[in-house]
């Protein structure tokens, strides 16, 4: 019997479980895919929004600028990629500077810090390549960019370090009620535990309709983007986001934590959670919006293309609550944008309305004792200094090996992914951790050599290796040689 179990290892489910592990409790986060952050935290814009965005007094306005606050400090401690950027919203005409003195206005009352309305002079001096055709823009200095895996997937290896449990492949198919709080049903077992916290994405409505009928519906919402090599990444240096409006939802352009350009997204209604197509109409509605803002985007650059889903509800607020009628069990289910911004505000928010339901959280020992244990460091080869490279290839010769040419990731970076407390099993896990594949060449030079190193380190054969999710199987059988050369 555990204290907490969290159903759903997205950015959220990660806040939670992180914000738990320094009290003395005993808290599984259940997975349904073979990896953490496979969700909408896979595929977003990364934006670590300022908090304009939501309406005054809603909950999701309270949160993202709070877990704006909290996120330099917590990238800092976490060692995730975090670039406090900024970001403006840019005008053109009279029309679109009426809309930007009202997101200022908005921004004023949810308490957002440093904002101010710029002139054309004073964009264009920001932003040299924006169109001279802009009229003004909001600026926004809190505003910053975040890698989203890697966030989430350091909350969860800080949580397992400090005695929590991340369990993958492991979906909730079935929430039963017992004498002493509640029995999940897995594939391959049960897990028993005293209060349940729902933070399954997309499938919050139907984790949450396993103890009550929902009184909110998803509505899945597709956003495709076009990801640009690094050649461009310098095009702008701050979040752009083109102005909405009623009947067109504006578009942002901006570099990545990892230095790429990233346009987009759309906003399409999908019937299908799933459904992560990307369309030739939407890519090119993308690009004609983001062509207006800025006309030198050189879109042959474009390296790869993605959608991911957010989990829209029928409610204008996140729903994080103690589910009414419903015993122990708290949920915070449609984390919708701002939910990435918010994530570092969430899980301190579902920890407290643990504690109203009940739930006693007394400090452990071993935080008090090394507040360290709630950090996290990494190596990043490409981010070294000369000497703290020469320094750490004497230490161990494996990360004198560069596999990823694209992204100077070494050997030694790869090994660490595959025997980190929450260790990387797929080609794709191995490019959330380190970045290895992520680049130019998407994974053609370094692929087949990290698939080598990913077999023998798990004594699987090449055959065995998959990609991603379970079947992406990569290599068929040998060409020559042995049964186990690739
Ligand atoms: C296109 C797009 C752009 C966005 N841009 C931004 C942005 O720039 N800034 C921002 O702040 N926010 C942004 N967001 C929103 C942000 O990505 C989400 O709010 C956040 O990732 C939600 O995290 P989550 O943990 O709730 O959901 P998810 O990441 O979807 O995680 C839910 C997890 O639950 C698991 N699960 C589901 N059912 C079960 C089950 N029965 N048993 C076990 N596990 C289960 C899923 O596999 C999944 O891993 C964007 C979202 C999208 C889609």
């Amino acid at each position: 019997m555990v204290d907490v179990a969290i159903i759903g290892g997205g950015v959220i489910g990660a806040s939670v479980a992180y914000a738990l592990c320094r009290y003395d409790l005993s808290v599984i986060l259940l997975e349904k895919e073979n990896d953490v952050a496979l969700g909408a935290t896979r595929a977003n814009s990364g934006i670590v929004h300022a908090g304009y965005d939501p309406p005054p007094g809603s909950l999701m306005a309270r949160l993202n600028v709070d877990g704006n606050a909290k996120m330099p400090a917590l990238c800092r401690d976490l060692d995730v990629l975090f670039e406090p950027c900024g970001s403006l919203v840019v005008a053109f005409g009279p029309k679109e500077d009426a809309v930007i003195r009202t997101l200022y206005e908005r921004g004023v009352k949810n308490g957002v810090p440093g904002l101010s309305v710029v002139d054309r002079p004073g964009v264009l001096s920001m932003e040299p390549n924006l169109s001279p055709e802009v009229t003004g823009a909001l600026w926004a200095p809190s505003a910053g960019i975040v890698n989203p895996w890697d966030l989430c997937i350091a909350m969860c290896e800080v949580f397992i370090r400090n005695g929590g449990e991340v369990r993958i492949s492991s979906e909730v198919t079935q929430t039963e009620s017992s004498d002493d709080g509640w029995i999940l049903h897995l594939p391959n077992g049960r897990v028993r535990a005293r209060y349940v916290v729902n933070t399954a994405g997309l499938y919050s409505d139907e984790v949450h309709a396993q103890v009550s009928p929902p009184d909110f519906r998803i509505l899945p919402a597709r956003g495709q983007y076009f990801l640009l090599d690094k050649r461009e990444g310098e095009r702008v240096h701050r979040v752009l986001f083109s102005c909405p409006s009623e009947d067109t939802k504006g578009v942002l352009i901006t570099r990545t934590a990892h230095g790429n350009l990233i346009v987009g997204p759309t906003k399409e209604s999908v019937p299908d959670k799933e459904d992560t197509a990307t369309t030739a109409e939407g890519l090119a509605e993308i690009r004609k919006k983001a062509l207006r803002m800025v006309d030198s985007i050189r879109f042959r650059d474009n390296i790869a293309n993605f959608s991911g889903i957010r989990a829209n509800t029928d409610r204008d607020d996140f729903i994080i609550r103690a589910v009414p009628g419903v015993n122990h069990y708290v949920e915070a289910a449609g984390i919708k944008s701002p939910g990435l911004a918010s994530a570092p505000a969430i899980g301190e928010y579902v920890v407290d309305r643990l504690r109203e339901i009940g739930l006693s959280t007394v400090q452990k020992q071993s935080v008090t004792d090394h507040p360290d244990a709630l950090t996290r460091r990494v190596v990043r080869f490409n981010r070294m200094t000369d000497e703290q490279r020469a320094a750490l290839v004497v230490s161990d010769p494996a990360y004198g090996r560069v596999v990823c040419r694209c992204e100077t990731v070494t050997e030694g970076e790869v090994l660490d992914a595959i025997r980190s407390p929450l260790p990387a099993r797929t080609l794709d896990a191995i490019k959330r951790r380190t970045a290895a594949g992520l680049g130019r060449c998407q994974g053609g030079f370094c692929g087949p050599r990290i698939a080598a190193l990913l077999a023998e380190e798990l004594r699987i054969p090449p055959t065995e290796m998959i990609k991603d999710r379970p079947g992406s199987y990569i290599f068929t059988g040998p060409t020559k040689g042995g049964p186990d050369e690739i």
